[in-house]
């Protein structure tokens, strides 16, 4: 048996974001909970549906240890919702936007009540019909799937998800809908359509007319009539202005993503959840949970016995989660237990890497990161086979489109964000390397306090070239590259995201793709301000070559109002 590591303590920042947005509170806004009770009661919630199986008794302990430990992580709903009135835990959804009028306010109002109880929504408006297009019944013209989503904007803007979470849609637009053109400008007035990111969808079609210079047809989908036809490096030079500019819209490579649709008796991908990293079915949910790879380096190797352990309950957890679920609509319910699809995930992989001594931004590195990769899938795919044996396969499953054993979920892994779970869980964000590594926290006083990496400050004593004069100087620049104190080795395994070449990046995530990633990966390609729209279109071409299904690139300080700062540059 594996020593399992001992329990980290909640930073500080973990508490926080715990006790704003986590914790039960009871109608004056009292924090009823702590870490334990919360995750007792997720634990037990979950564990409960399998009241009667031999090994129920335990499985509630073992849910509880896995996430008091920090060693798995289900998305922040599960975390809110599991055991309250409420009961809906899933973080991702995708709805069909159908054309006609009572399909779009359909299609509102169920966006509407998925909002309100935590979840983000991916909506493909490409079945609408283009701007000016005929109405027959009005005997009017349409205004376009634009403005409709003007219409989702609102909606979402006006419902604060139960106090906790802002709304988030994913907007996708196939690159061969007529009014492609003013999808992809649509966010240049970067105060509209604020609740919502934006995706081209972009075919293989596409992409060979890119490279052969050739023009594509654009095609009005309620008519199936081609309307006009486009040079593709034009339409394709629009993104990339524009992803320079903004950092949208993102691009989703739509062949891709179905050529490993599980279920295609079911309908087509179409969209993806707002951050990218799942693609669904119209109607279908998912839950998700990411495995903190940071906790499983044991004497500089991964502990191969644990995380097998660990993979295997958290397949069960999740696989639970579908039905202990409260679904905000019954033909997302249907769906969903049709696939039983499931997320599981990984955060800390950047902890993991500089553990065992490897830079992201290497061979060795994404070799690393692939090995675990493929173990996490290949007993995430044992587990769920044992549990088709022990409760059935999913609905769905059918050897005519699966080529492997039963098993009880139509898709395995995806690698999400972890925005807010790894900062409870105090590692670096799915499979991000770390945005900064010293920050100047500001104080009373005028004090400032410089907030160092723990493994950095770990390594840096370690090694003997810890001061607090070089932290300030870390802080200061944002980087440790070029810190003459900082032994070259380290530099390296301790770089940045700004420090980390577009293609590093890149090629980390087709990595991590092609081994042991059933659906998607939510990866920002960040680029250097100084960046060009050549190594923009240069990344674009690598990502669909390494068979990613998607790409978002973010050039520092393109976005007014950025989110995340390196250093004390804010
Ligand atoms: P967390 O860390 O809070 O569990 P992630 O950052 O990993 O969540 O995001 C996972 C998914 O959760 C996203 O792809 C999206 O589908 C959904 N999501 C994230 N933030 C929001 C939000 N503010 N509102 C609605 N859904 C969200």
């Amino acid at each position: 048996m594996s020593e399992s590591k001992p329990q980290s303590a909640l930073t500080e920042t973990a508490e926080t974001v715990l006790q704003r947005r986590y914790y039960l509170k009871d109608e004056n806004g009292k924090v009823l909970e702590n870490w334990d009770i919360l995750c007792r009661r997720v634990a037990k919630a979950v564990a409960a549906v399998d009241a009667g199986q031999p090994d129920a008794e335990e499985l509630a302990g073992q849910f509880y240890t896995m996430m008091h430990s920090l060693d798995f992580l289900p998305n922040s709903p599960c975390l809110m919702n599991a055991g309250t009135d409420l009961g809906q835990l899933s973080a991702c959804f995708v709805l069909p936007v159908e054309d006609s009028m009572d399909g779009i306010f359909t299609s509102i109002r169920n966006g509407a009540l998925v909002h309100k109880t935590g979840g983000g929504t991916g909506y493909s408006f490409s079945r609408l019909r283009p701007k000016n297009a005929a109405v027959k019944s009005t005997q009017g013209v349409a205004s376009g799937p634009l403005s409709f989503a003007a219409v989702f904007d609102a909606a979402t803007e006006t419902i604060k998800q139960g106090g906790k979470r802002r709304g988030a849609n994913m907007g996708v637009l196939r690159v061969d809908h007529p009014d492609i053109l003013a999808f992809i400008s649509a966010k240049e007035d970067q105060s509209r359509y604020n609740n919502f990111n934006f995706s081209v969808a972009i075919t293989d079609a596409f992409m060979q007319a890119v490279k052969d210079d050739a023009s594509y047809d654009l095609v009005n989908p309620a008519t199936g009539a081609v309307s006009d036809s486009l040079p593709a490096r034009q339409v394709f030079e629009e993104i990339i202005d524009r992803a320079w500019h903004t950092g949208e819209p993102g691009v989703l490579f739509i062949d891709a993503a179905n050529r490993d649709n599980a279920t295609p008796q079911l309908g087509d991908f179409e969209a993806t959840n707002p951050c990218g990293e799942q693609w669904l079915l119209p109607y279908e949910s998912c839950n998700l949970g990411s495995i903190n790879l940071g906790r499983f380096v044991t004497g500089g190797k991964v502990d191969s016995t644990r995380l097998a352990a660990t993979v295997r309950l958290a397949v069960r957890f999740l696989d639970n989660v579908i039905d202990c679920n409260r679904f905000p609509i019954p033909e997302i319910a249907a769906m969903t237990q049709k696939t039983r699809k499931v997320g599981l995930g990984i955060m800390g992989l950047h902890d993991m890497l500089i553990q065992l001594e490897l830079p992201y931004a290497s061979q060795e590195g994404r070799k690393a990161a692939a090995e675990v990769m493929n173990f996490i899938h290949a007993e995430a795919e044992q587990a769920s086979i044992a549990l088709a044996k022990l409760k059935g396969a999913f609905p769905a499953y059918d050897p005519q489109y699966n080529k492997y054993p039963a098993r009880r979920n139509a898709a395995l892994t995806s690698i999400q964000p972890t925005g807010t779970v790894s900062m409870i869980a105090d590692c670096a964000s799915g499979c991000e390397p770390y945005f900064s590594i010293v920050m100047i926290k500001h104080v009373m006083d005028g004090d400032r306090l410089p907030m160092v990496n723990r493994l950095f400050e770990q390594v840096a004593r370690r090694e003997g070239f810890y001061s607090p004069r070089l932290m300030e100087k870390v802080a200061a620049s944002g980087s440790v590259v070029g810190q003459q104190e900082i032994p070259e080795k380290w530099q390296e395994i301790f770089r940045t995201a700004q420090d980390i070449a577009p293609e590093d990046h890149i090629r980390m995530q087709g990595a991590l793709q092609k081994s042991g990633v059933d659906s998607s990966i939510s990866k920002t390609i960040n680029m250097p301000n100084s960046a060009t729209r050549e190594d923009v279109r240069r990344g674009y071409l690598l990502a669909h070559e390494l068979g990613c299904k998607g790409i978002t690139v973010y050039r520092d300080g393109s976005r007014e109002g950025q989110v995340l700062n390196a250093g004390n540059r804010s």
